[in-house]
């Protein structure tokens, strides 16, 4: 026998199925992400067709059976309009959304990457800087995630660094010290200042996040170091980074 379950989830993914259904992809407060059935929700009368729109955060009634999940009923709370409207933070949307797909493993329920997603959709809503908005969200999540690096001792031999300018080991996972750089020949030169940011990112609360200040040069380097560290980790390239590239190359014209 099945079961009943109510859950509040943001919609990651929803693609056409049949004559009128979706699959979704959710990222719920309660479960984790799923993947569940909506049936006949692309009929003109369904009344769940606005809570299984992609990036929608909504309250489901679901049904379990046999480990498929099917969506009973849909009510949308919030659909990041702002978002919806704006090719630029779309993009932005669309690379974080892609990144947490890929990086978050199926079923593994968490709150707070739940509470850290609906967060970030409110901040790029509302106008805050798409750039520092998404790599805080990357930073945060790697953290929660467990995937956190080492930042301040060298992940060599532990020595605290003072230099301003330090290696960064994708594949050690940290930073090294001058004497430890035969450790990792690939390691990259980064500025300590970018280093700062990372921490900075990953331990600032959210309330007061729109405080927080940086270069764009220290953002877009920082943005290289988490990009190449995920790619080295996940083993996977994120097609919608090459879109935001696009909206970014778009707007620098
Ligand atoms: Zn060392």
């Amino acid at each position: 026998m099945g079961s009943y379950r109510k859950i509040e989830a943001v919609v990651l993914n929803a693609r056409d199925y049949g004559e009128a259904h979706k699959i979704v992809t959710l990222l719920s407060r309660e479960m984790g992400k799923i993947d569940a059935v909506a049936k006949g929700v692309r009929k003109p009368k369904s009344r769940s067709r606005g809570a299984v729109q992609w990036l929608s955060l909504s309250r489901f009634e679901l049904y379990e059976g046999r480990g498929l999940y099917t969506i009973i009923q849909g009510e949308n709370l919030q659909r990041f309009t702002d978002i919806q409207e704006d090719l630029r933070k779309l993009a932005y949307a669309s690379y974080l959304v892609e990144f947490l797909n890929e990086i978050l493993p199926q079923g593994e329920a968490s709150e707070r990457v739940f509470f850290l997603l609906v967060a970030t959709l409110h901040l790029l809503n509302s106008g805050n800087s798409e750039a520092m908005v998404s790599r805080m969200f990357e930073v945060k999540l790697l953290k929660i995630l467990g995937y956190n690096p080492e930042l301040d001792n060298c992940v060599s031999c532990n020595a605290p660094l003072k230099e301003n300018e330090v290696l960064f080991s994708v594949a050690l996972g940290g930073v090294l010290c001058p004497q430890c750089n035969n450790e990792d020949p690939s390691a990259s030169r980064v500025n300590a200042g970018i280093i700062a940011l990372w921490k900075k990112l990953a331990t600032t609360d959210l309330k007061v996040f729109t405080r927080l200040k940086a270069s764009s040069s220290h953002n877009n380097d920082l943005q290289r170091l988490v990009q190449e560290y995920v790619l080295y980790h996940l083993e996977k390239r994120l097609k919608s980074l090459k879109f935001l590239q696009e909206v970014e190359n778009l707007y620098m014209v």
